[in-house]
């Protein structure tokens, strides 16, 4: 399963201090089921805040985001947590994982909260396909970075994300370690079909995508 996603006239503003800035000034997107977008841009160009609104943990200004034709502007929080729950996937630059839970239960955790009975069945699965059988019962602090990603990763697609939002995933890795992640969740995007998208400052990383977009002045530029 795969989702569309959509943005339309997206717009989003800070305030600071006396002044607004237009950090999305109506940014139009259209990716497709399955599709692979790389998303580039300098830092500060708001990549992130685009992908907070693509998640529904941030709301936009003017402008409307829809997966599969549901408006997330129309949802409430509830809708927005149960949407994400069932249906987002997220992987970060800096893991986030949760420190005092091992690989098994990080894994199992997105399962466990749609209801799943099999959670950690389906965890060490998850952890064999991504090569960390062994490493099942260790907590984050007693794995490498690589690893850690790999935890992530497999919590990522474990309940089988529509829309898997990717920010920096190789950034804090050295150049083999993130590209040997990267492969991996090119293995399980296309296992699932999951439709990805993914900032990156790497080109090499951009370049593996179907499409790549950028951000500059609030706006989309395609590369
Ligand atoms: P990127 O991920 O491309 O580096 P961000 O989306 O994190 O950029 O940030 C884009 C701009 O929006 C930056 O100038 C940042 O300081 C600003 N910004 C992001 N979130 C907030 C916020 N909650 N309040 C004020 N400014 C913010
Ligand atoms: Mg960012």
């Amino acid at each position: 399963m795969s989702a569309r996603v959509v943005c339309r006239g997206l717009t989003r503003r800070f305030q600071v201090r006396e002044r607004t800035i237009t950090v999305l000034d109506g940014i139009d997107l259209e990716v497709e089921p399955g599709e692979f977008v790389a998303l580039v841009g300098p830092s500060g160009s708001g990549k992130s805040t685009l992908l907070g609104l693509l998640a529904g943990l941030d709301r936009a200004d003017a402008g409307t985001v829809s997966i599969d034709g549901q408006e997330l502007g129309a949802l409430d929080e509830d809708e927005l947590a149960l949407l994400r729950r069932r249906r987002l996937g997220f992987v970060f630059q800096d893991f986030q994982l949760l420190e005092h839970l091992t690989a098994r239960e990080n894994v199992a955790l997105p399962l466990e909260l749609i209801g799943a009975r099999d959670s950690f069945e389906r965890a060490d699965a998850l952890l064999a396909r991504v090569g960390l059988a062994d490493r099942i019962t260790h907590l984050p602090s007693r794995l490498s970075g690589g690893e850690n990603q790999r935890v992530a990763l497999a919590r990522a697609f474990a309940h089988r994300p529509e829309l898997l939002l990717a920010d920096e995933p190789t950034g804090s890795l050295d150049r083999v370690t993130g590209l040997e992640a990267l492969a991996l969740l090119e293995e399980l995007r296309r296992e699932q079909g999951t439709t990805l998208i993914m900032v990156t400052h790497d080109p090499d990383v951009a370049a593996r995508a179907d499409r790549t977009i950028e951000l500059a002045a609030g706006r989309l530029v395609t590369a």
